[in-house]
């Protein structure tokens, strides 16, 4: 067996362990004599995983009381739907468009009443992020929403905007649980999981109760209701079971790293690793203004298309995987997520330097 460096933006890099673990219990679960995906999902054994998955997260996140922890399905991409249907009372929103999911959000609301770009920073191809300290935010504004890492620009907000008293709405997919988050500045948090928790195929959304209502825009289909999954404790229908009890062992490998605060700190470290030779490099040149760069996806070009190219191959042949950038925006991208260890940073690097010295 041999295993690659993965920079995939996702799904990307798990846990070696929490796959090692999966595969141990393949078999028979705990002694229950089969595997976790054939169980029941109303069975006593899966009830304990899904219980212990959203304690273990409620205890890494300190998700307050007050909100719910609701693991659903639809990827990220449903969210863009389902938080205007459900949210959205007097059919306004305000939106901040920092990169490509940022805009389908914002695109999928107009569907559902009248949503508003309050900033945006595609005019210099969303490399960094707006200032929103004063922002233009409608009084009757439902919410405010953000993408607080942008995935394929490699930014993320380093302060949460002024929302000027309104409900933050942000998607954290591609930064979910890499550092702490003070839950009680947003009245929703939510995030496909398949880039730092586990498989494709769950979501999860944790909202503020008072969120959670029966008044949902007409038409709004009985699965798209967060009321509908909070009060069947998602167990309205037959959820990603597989999934979430892969989410679950993460959030096991996360508490025993010692959390998110040692997961900030093994991130930054990771980073500046990164973006340091980035910053002294001669032939690559991050694209990213320094005070929005991401700690998790890292954009990088050469300036020449040509060269690019033969980097992603030459890289591909040495072991580092999905290094070619977003196909909107190409040159490079390295995700270095959660599970991504410090050993591959750094032997990305010292390929890169290699790379330079050989292309100079
Ligand atoms: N939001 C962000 C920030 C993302 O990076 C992605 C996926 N790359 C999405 C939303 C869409 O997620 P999904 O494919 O789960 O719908």
């Amino acid at each position: 067996m041999s295993r690659v460096y993965n920079f995939s933006a996702g799904p990307a890099v798990l846990p070696e362990e929490v796959l090692k673990e999966a595969a141990d219990e393949m078999l028979d679960y705990k002694g229950s004599g089969m595997s976790v995906m054939e169980m029941s999902h109303r069975s006593k054994v899966y009830d304990n995983i899904i219980k212990e998955a959203e304690a273990d997260l409620r205890e890494l996140m300190n998700i307050p009381d007050n909100y719910k922890v609701l693991f659903l399905q639809g990827g990220a991409s449903q969210q863009f739907a389902m938080i205007p249907m459900n949210l959205m009372k007097n059919k306004k929103a305000a939106y901040i468009i920092t990169g490509q999911w940022a805009k389908k959000a914002w695109k999928e609301a107009q569907i559902y009443g009248d949503a508003v770009a309050v900033a945006s920073s595609e005019d210099k191809t969303f490399s960094y992020i707006p200032d929103c300290s004063d922002l233009d935010i409608p009084e009757d504004a439902d919410y405010v929403y953000i993408c607080e890492n942008n995935t394929i620009y490699g930014t993320k907000y380093k302060k949460l905007p002024n929302t000027k008293g309104h409900t933050l709405v942000a998607d954290v997919s591609s930064c979910f649980l890499s550092e702490p988050v003070d839950v009680t500045k947003y009245g929703v948090i939510y995030g496909g999981v398949q880039k730092n928790i586990g498989p494709a195929g769950v979501v999860i959304v944790i909202i503020r109760e008072d969120l959670i209502t029966e008044d949902t825009l007409p038409g709004t289909p009985t699965m798209l209701k967060y009321k509908i999954h909070a009060d069947a404790d998602s167990l309205y229908n037959t959820p990603p079971a597989y999934g979430i009890y892969i989410c679950g062992k993460v959030f096991k490998w996360l508490k025993k790293m010692g959390g998110l605060s040692v997961m900030k700190e093994r991130n930054e470290e990771k980073a500046k690793i990164l973006y340091d030779f980035l910053d002294q490099s001669k032939l690559f040149k991050g694209t990213v203004v320094k005070e929005d760069r991401s700690l998790m996806n890292v954009p990088f070009v050469t300036g020449n298309e040509e060269l690019d190219a033969k980097f992603v191959k030459e890289a591909k042949e040495a072991g580092f995987e999905n290094l070619k950038g977003h196909r909107t925006v190409g040159g490079m991208r390295a995700s270095i997520y959660n599970a991504m260890p410090k050993e591959g940073v750094e032997k990305l690097v010292e390929f890169m330097r290699e790379f330079e010295k050989n292309n100079a």
